[in-house]
């Protein structure tokens, strides 16, 4: 097989917007009408490579690795490291910055793990292109693109890959991610000179501007680095950022606890001073405060926290595109969203069908086109015999017949979705709406197949959330028709006439058409009406040609079944506290149906419903409590979704939102949590949203809700099981100078308590799976403070606990004669059995431990495990009895140690008990 080379630019050659479009085509091998064959493509992939730009390797291992060391609090350690060492406390200095360094790789292996994690996120989710191959339209992962590929592109789309346009209509892109001009540009098809600059190329379409209007048809010239984007940026960013507004207040909360932990630690110095202590041993209990006081674990944790969290929402089909989100997801009041594809399940089905004033049923289900036309119980129009079935009688009876079959025709053929059989199920390519059109054509004889070519498509004016209608211009008989569907509020003014029964043009009746379609929407069905105009040869289809004059022809009703899902997470949500509101582009009646049966407004209430026209007559005072007080919303478009978001927001609301066309990005951008439809959306609302629905489905949105919720308690956990010990060790040491005895703890055993509880007791947190009933509480106040007045006191207590707990033991080793290594053994086993039984109390902070599945996280018991082996290790084995000056203790003091942790535990859920009745 032979590979045509294009020809290079430069060299000599023209450029490819130099270039007219066959001989484009030509350079490539390709024709316009099939495409390459997937053989060719096959080859061409393998000579240059998948679409995909180079990734940035971003900050490089060692800037990364260094970074973590520059973290103010590990300064401290550092410095402490230092002092140590200038005091000749070789081993002290050498352990302290082995915990460094342990400390960095840690943070440095887990923020790279949960880089990659975001990254790859971020990658799942995946550009679709529409792409010609062997004569086929297909639509593939826009990575398998090579050039000479001839693809699609309609309003929404991410250009992907350098195109030179061959047709469109109306294609207008967005090129601000290349040139920086925000303003749309309009697009042609004719060859430019040779030295049009870049932004002036109108003939061409690059890789990562958007298409915001139109449609078009492109040839690729060039992919992944080989793309003008590729040429000026080189590579695109590779690591996303990981911080959210906690885990930057937790920094602040660092940069303020360095300059408390040096002034405790310079106070400890000057008291130890001013009693006679020596300088050196002063020294030693400063770093001693310092190192206890820094909670070295926190930063790590926290970004394990997020990252497990993010990939536990991947799980259930929720991708979070900006880490902040995962926060306002807890805090969200209102979620606001659309209802075709997300409440329902976008399985259309046309069951009902109004033309010539006469009602018809539609029987059989789902995309299978086998079923019945009845008119009261008579079949209708006989089903075609066998399937893709030559239409019959002539093309001139088709185009004139009945008002019936004239609706069947204008549905299949307005139309750009796909009906097959494959694997052996129908199956459907392109809108759902579409489809149903398409089958209930062939339930009444009609092939689109066959159709499409006896009536050439000449012209289409594409579907547009804002037109709400869609049209195309046939060829008949030397005539040219356009057929149109739509909205029956925008269709029907267009309508001069409506045909008759038998199919003559009779005038319109518009009491009995709108009283008709209002019976269907109110049993839930999505109402399409369908109209034709014929236009003088040569005429364009323009705007103008369908907003009058047209006749209609019928209507049809199709269901579309609320997802079984979405019913339960709606009851979920209302029980959080949070508002769900439904904001269609649909019919008014339809949306109260479906919502009623949703369970959004109560079923058979006469609940209010806001249209789009409706929301343009209310002044922002009004629409804030219209926003408030409505919960379905219809016939609104997309810019209306904008100025809801904003009243709810005006109103402290945390709104996430739901979008899927071009039109839905400010609204998701402007939301608090933008979501997108991961298969319905376009490329421009998943890259304005903050979080991406692989399924498309209203439950993923109350299941990350619930995740988010979690992710935020595991955060809030691991603060409030850490805290108490860093405070716990910072006041043992200050009560020991204070009080003038000997350091009950050594700064190298509080490193060891640290960084082993830290790992083994405190990363178990982050797999808490979601408490029972978090479902039941309202949303977090999103400025509320991370710990509120109850944890704070909380921390204070146990932090006390332990001081009480592991000074006391101290003392009382000393007073028993037992040696210094024995009591300061036994106060570090105290400090460490506390944070052990700690770490169940934190498993919920406001439920009892026993509250809580003993077993639903195994992480714990295995941390816990570990630690306690740990324990027996430091205090039994002898070279770490030498490294850390520690030394066996009697089975006395262990029983008196689990005694002060069972007290400890007992105390604490006292306080939460005594806390849940006073709150
Ligand atoms: P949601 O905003 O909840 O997803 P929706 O899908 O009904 O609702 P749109 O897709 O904006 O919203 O559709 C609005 C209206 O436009 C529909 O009620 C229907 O009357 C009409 N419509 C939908 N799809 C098509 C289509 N492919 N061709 C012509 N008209 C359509």
């Amino acid at each position: 097989m032979t590979l045509p080379r294009p020809p290079p630019a430069g060299n000599g050659n023209p450029p490819w917007h130099a270039l007219p479009v066959g001989d484009a085509l030509a350079c490539h091998g390709v024709d316009a009408n099939n495409g390459l064959t997937q053989e060719e493509a096959a080859a061409r992939l393998e000579r240059d490579g998948p679409n995909r730009l180079s990734v940035q390797p971003g900050r490089s291992a060692l800037q990364r690795f260094l970074n973590q060391l520059t973290e103010p609090l590990v300064l401290v350690l550092i410095g402490s490291g230092v002092v140590t060492a200038g005091l000749g406390e070789w081993i002290d200095s050498s352990v302290i910055f082995g915990v460094v360094i342990v400390n960095a790789v840690i943070g440095f292996l887990q923020e790279g793990k949960a880089e990659a994690a975001l990254a790859a996120l971020a990658r799942a989710v995946a550009t679709e292109v529409t792409v010609l191959r062997d004569g086929r339209r297909r639509r593939m992962d826009a990575v398998h693109l090579v050039p000479g590929d001839v693809v699609w592109l309609s309003a929404g789309d991410k250009v992907p890959a350098d195109l030179r346009l061959i047709s469109g209509k109306q294609l207008r892109t967005v090129e601000a991610a290349l040139t920086g001009e925000a303003a749309p540009t309009d697009k042609h098809f004719d060859p430019l000179p040779a030295d049009t600059l870049l932004a002036d190329r109108r003939n061409m379409a690059y890789a990562g501007t958007t298409v915001v209007a139109g449609q078009g048809q492109g040839l690729v010239i060039g992919t992944a680095d080989a793309t003008e984007t590729g040429r000026i940026s080189g590579l695109i960013a590779g690591a996303p950022e990981i911080a959210t507004p906690l885990t930057k207040k937790m920094a602040e909360f660092a940069g303020l606890l360095l300059w408390v932990i040096l002034g405790l630690a310079a106070l400890t110095f000057v008291i130890g001073v001013w009693r006679g202590e020596s300088m050196a041993a002063m020294m030693v209990a400063a770093v001693a405060l310092a190192v206890g006081a820094i909670p070295e674990g926190l930063p790590a944790a926290m970004s394990i926290t997020l990252a497990i969290g993010v990939s536990r929402m991947a799980k259930r089909r929720a991708i979070i595109r900006h880490l902040p989100a995962v926060e306002s997801l807890g805090s969200t009041t209102v979620i606001c969203s659309d209802k075709t594809g997300t409440l329902t399940e976008n399985a259309m089905t046309v069951t009902e069908i109004w033309a010539g004033g006469e009602a018809f049923g539609v029987s059989g289900q789902g995309y299978k086109p086998e079923g019945e036309l009845r008119l009261r119980g008579e079949i209708a129009v006989p089903p075609a015999p066998t399937l893709g079935d030559a239409v019959s009688g002539s093309a001139g009876d088709m185009a004139l017949g009945t008002a019936l079959r004239e609706t069947l025709l204008a549905g299949a053929l307005c139309n750009d979705a796909a009906l097959y059989h494959e694997h052996r199920q129908w199956q459907i390519t392109g809108d759902p709406t579409e489809a149903a059109l398409l089958v209930v054509a062939r339930k009444g004889g009609l092939d689109e197949t066959t159709l499409h070519n006896v009536f050439p498509r000449r012209d289409e004016l594409p579907f547009d959330s804002a037109r709400q209608t869609m049209a195309t211009l046939h060829a008949i008989e030397g005539r040219s028709m356009v057929y149109a569907k739509g909205a029956i509020e925008k269709l029907l003014p267009a309508c001069r006439n409506m045909l008759a029964a038998d199919g003559s043009e009779a005038p319109l009746d518009t009491a009995a058409l709108e009283a008709s379609a209002a019976l269907m929407a109110t049993r839930g069905l999505r109402v399409l009406a369908l109209a034709r105009r014929q236009l003088a040869a040569g005429d364009e289809l323009t705007e103008a040609a369908i907003s009058a004059g047209m006749v209609l022809v019928g209507l049809v009703g199709m269901i579309d079944p609320p997802r079984v899902r979405a019913v339960g997470a709606v009851r979920t949500c209302h029980a959080a506290g949070i508002r769900v509101k439904m904001i269609t582009g649909d019919h008014a009646e339809t949306a109260r149906a479906i919502a009623g049966q949703i369970g959004i407004v109560k079923a058979g209430d006469a609940a209010t419903v806001l249209t789009g026209r409706d929301l343009a007559r209310l002044d922002d005072e009004a629409l804030k409590a219209a926003a408030r007080n409505v919960d379905v919303f219809a016939r609104v478009e997309p810019e209306q979704k904008l100025r809801l978001v904003r009243a709810l927001q005006a109103q402290g609301e945390v709104v996430a939102m739901t979008g899927d066309g071009v039109n839905d990005a400010p609204a998701l951008k402007q939301a608090d949590i933008g979501i997108a439809m991961g298969m319905g959306g376009t490329d421009v609302a998943k890259e304005a949203a903050a979080m991406v629905l692989t399924d498309d489905n209203f439950a993923t949105i109350e299941a990350a809700v619930e995740e988010g919720r979690g992710i935020y308690d595991n955060l809030v956990k691991f603060i409030t099981w850490t805290l108490p010990t860093n405070f716990g060790e910072g006041l043992v040491i200050l009560a020991a100078i204070v009080a003038g005895v000997t350091l009950p703890i050594t700064p190298l055993q509080i490193l060891w308590i640290n960084m082993t509880t830290a790992v083994l007791l405190g990363l178990p947190l982050a797999f808490e799976p979601a408490e029972r009933g978090i479902m039941h509480r309202p949303p977090r106040p999103p400025g509320a403070p991370v710990l509120d007045a109850v944890l704070i006191e909380r921390v204070v207590l146990v932090g006390i606990l332990m001081l009480a707990g592991a000074f006391g033991m101290f003392l009382l080793a000393g007073e028993r004669g037992q040696s210094m290594a024995e009591a300061r053994t036994i106060a570090m086993n105290v400090f460490v059995a506390i944070e052990i039984v700690y770490l169940f109390n934190c498993r919920s902070l406001r439920l009892p431990v026993t509250a809580v599945a003993a077993f639903s996280n195994p992480w714990v018991w295995a941390g816990a495990g570990l630690q306690l082996v740990l324990q027996m290790a430091i205090t039994y084995w002898a070279p770490l009895n030498n490294a850390f000056a520690t030394a066996p203790i009697d089975l006395r003091a262990w029983g008196e140690i689990s005694l002060i942790a069972l007290v400890a535990m007992g105390i604490i859920e006292l306080e939460k008990r005594w806390r849940g009745a006073a709150g």
